[in-house]
């Protein structure tokens, strides 16, 4: 896996250097025939900057030298290394938000969800069985579970693949992700067996990708600044987890992988939280616009366009999401997800092939479990990107071009 993420950040370097010398930094009109790759494979969330370059200092955090030498945050806390201030704006942010309940949850930071992911695998695994149990997700699911599930070959774990097809009588554990990726849709567990634990993974669940429907409550939910504000460089993810032996055992897999987890990133990312709870409260953010309606109305924006050019399209189509009320906007809405899952009108066809025939890399269906005409598309990118992106994707008509 190292050496796929090594590959795929030279690719993205060498792709975002060429994108970024093809639009140029001046405003000249990006040219399409000087054709370098536009690589939306990644779900990097640089979309939200221009919100976060408007809140300036508001958002700034700064350290002395001799700040944070101790790798302790609060020794009385089951995980030690979280910083007071991180847990604090966590829990503010779900109340203001109304998303998930964290009043009876211990809360476990971690370096990005990733590393919670497979704190989580770990803690809930059975020590007692004689193979390692199955870990699946229904498809199309998110393509790293997989990649953690077996990187390691442990013998409490391995990948198990799509959960619609599970049907062995013994443990396993589902990671239900909702919104999902790559698709977008509300998910819930569809193994249902007694002898199943969940892992629910709701990197994607806040009021800018989708109606807030309910607030969640489950045993154990992931979350992520990656996804919530696009601060994916910090690397922080949190965990809610009920109980407290599932919660230790987590702690320990953090501690023996990274022995907790940077503090100049806790407390950016509890200074950042903290912006977004405030720009959500009329009485403590004058002059702040509220970051979840600007992100939502820059999501609607970009789908909106994508829609437009889906509709003309004899190639490709889009999926399509219910209109549900949303607890925090307090509208009926449609999901804004933050892949776009495409599909291949012709079911014979390669679409991420036929994508990167016209310099867009996109990730194909079958690294989620699924077909080769669907692909992922991150709608994350800069404004430039994104509008270059549209304008490739136009220019496509029928199935030979490109090819
Ligand atoms: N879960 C899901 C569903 C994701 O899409 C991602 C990021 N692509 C993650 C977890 C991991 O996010 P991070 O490690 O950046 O917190």
């Amino acid at each position: 896996m190292c050496g796929k993420i090594q590959d795929q950040a030279n690719a993205t370097e060498q792709d975002s250097a060429a994108v970024a010398s093809e639009i140029g930094g001046s405003g000249t009109k990006p040219n399409p025939s000087s054709l370098a790759p536009i690589n939306l494979d990644h779900g990097d969330p640089t979309a939200y900057e221009t919100y976060w370059s408007k809140v300036g200092e508001r958002s700034t955090i700064t350290f002395t030298g001799d700040q944070s030498l101790s790798y302790f945050a609060n020794a009385k806390n089951l995980c030690w290394f979280l910083e007071p201030k991180l847990e604090e704006e966590i829990r503010r942010l779900h109340h203001v938000v109304g998303n998930a309940k964290v009043d009876d949850h211990f809360i476990i930071v971690g370096n990005g969800s990733s590393q919670l992911i497979q704190a989580a695998l770990y803690a809930v695994s059975p020590s007692d069985q004689p193979q390692p149990t199955s870990v699946v997700s229904a498809a199309p699911y998110y393509s790293a579970y997989q990649e953690v599930a077996d990187l390691l070959r442990s013998g409490l774990y391995k990948w198990g693949g799509d959960a619609y097809s599970f049907n062995k009588d013994e443990p396993y554990i589902e990671m239900v992700t909702s919104p999902n990726n790559p698709c977008g849709m509300t998910r819930e567990p569809v193994v249902n067996r007694p002898q199943g634990k969940i892992i629910h993974d709701l990197a994607y669940y806040w009021p800018h990708y989708t109606p807030i429907t309910s607030q969640v409550d489950y045993d154990i939910m992931l979350f992520t600044v990656s996804k919530c504000t696009g601060h994916a460089g910090s690397r922080i993810g949190w965990a809610l987890v009920r109980d407290k032996d599932v919660a230790r055992k987590m702690v320990d897999l953090m501690v023996i992988s990274t022995i907790g987890v940077s503090k100049e990133s806790q407390l950016r990312a509890a200074k950042i939280l903290g912006v977004i709870s405030d720009s959500c409260l009329l009485d403590k953010s004058p002059g702040l616009e509220n970051f979840f309606e600007y992100a939502q109305h820059l999501m609607a924006a970009r789908w909106e366009k994508l829609r437009e050019i889906a509709k003309v399209n004899e190639l490709f189509s889009l999926t399509e999401y219910p209109s549900e009320y949303c607890l925090f906007t307090k509208e009926f809405t449609e999901a804004r997800p933050a892949f776009a899952w495409m599909s291949c009108k012709s079911d014979m066809e390669d679409l991420e092939k036929i994508l990167r025939g016209h310099k867009i890399l996109a990730r194909g269906g079958k690294r989620f479990g699924s077909d080769p005409k669907y692909v992922r598309i991150s709608m994350l990118s800069r404004d430039q990107e994104f509008n270059l992106f549209l304008e490739r994707l136009s220019s496509i008509h029928g199935i030979t071009s490109g090819n």
